[in-house]
């Protein structure tokens, strides 16, 4: 099947989580058959023929993509987490969320300056949360290669408020 088949086939909608009225995609499945999993990686990767540095990836799930791209191609992982886990000094940015707000951080140094990075993770919904993962990482000196994500979430527009900046997915619904 096609990549975004794949990603469509191991997903699972669950209504109303993590509230009344969201449906959420649950990708736990995709992640958990290993044939399906590598195809999405080697899909990612695929899609950068120019390379990247290292890949960044946004807690949690994000992790678990991250950090089979990065093995995949070689290069490390940087963790962009939420407030308050990263021992160090860290760089912070703070996004609204439907209600109230959410705080990403990532170490100060976590990258060489102009190290081109790769951003992912798994689903792109209105993009508060990939706007701030990727002004973190041009903040704390990193080059954004691109942001990639399994799936995107098309009627939430997250696509439109992260441009001029380009989104790769590899199912958009
Ligand atoms: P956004 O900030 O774009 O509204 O939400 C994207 C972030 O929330 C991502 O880190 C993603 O993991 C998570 N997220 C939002 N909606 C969903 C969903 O339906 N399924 C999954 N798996 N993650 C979601």
């Amino acid at each position: 099947p096609e990549l975004a088949a794949v990603v469509a086939n191991g997903t699972i909608d669950v209504p109303d989580f993590p509230k009344a009225g969201i449906v959420f995609k649950d990708l736990m499945p995709l992640f958990a058959d290993g044939a399906a999993f590598r195809r999405v990686v080697d899909g990612i990767v695929a899609r950068y023929p120019d390379g990247f540095d290292v890949v960044a990836g946004v807690e949690a799930r994000g992790f678990v993509v991250a950090a089979a791209v990065a093995y995949a191609t070689g290069t490390g992982v940087i963790p962009v987490r939420k407030a308050g886990k990263l021992p160090r000094k860290a760089l912070s940015a703070t996004y609204a969320l439907e209600y109230g707000e959410a705080t990403l951080e990532v170490h100060e140094d976590a990258f060489i300056a102009g190290q081109r990075v790769l951003v992912v993770d798994d689903v792109l919904a209105t993009g508060g949360t990939a706007g701030a993962a990727l002004d973190l990482v041009e903040r704390a000196g990193g080059t954004v290669a691109g942001f990639s994500v399994l799936m995107e979430l098309a009627f939430l527009e997250g696509r439109k408020r992260l441009a001029p900046r380009e989104v790769h997915a590899l199912l958009t619904v």
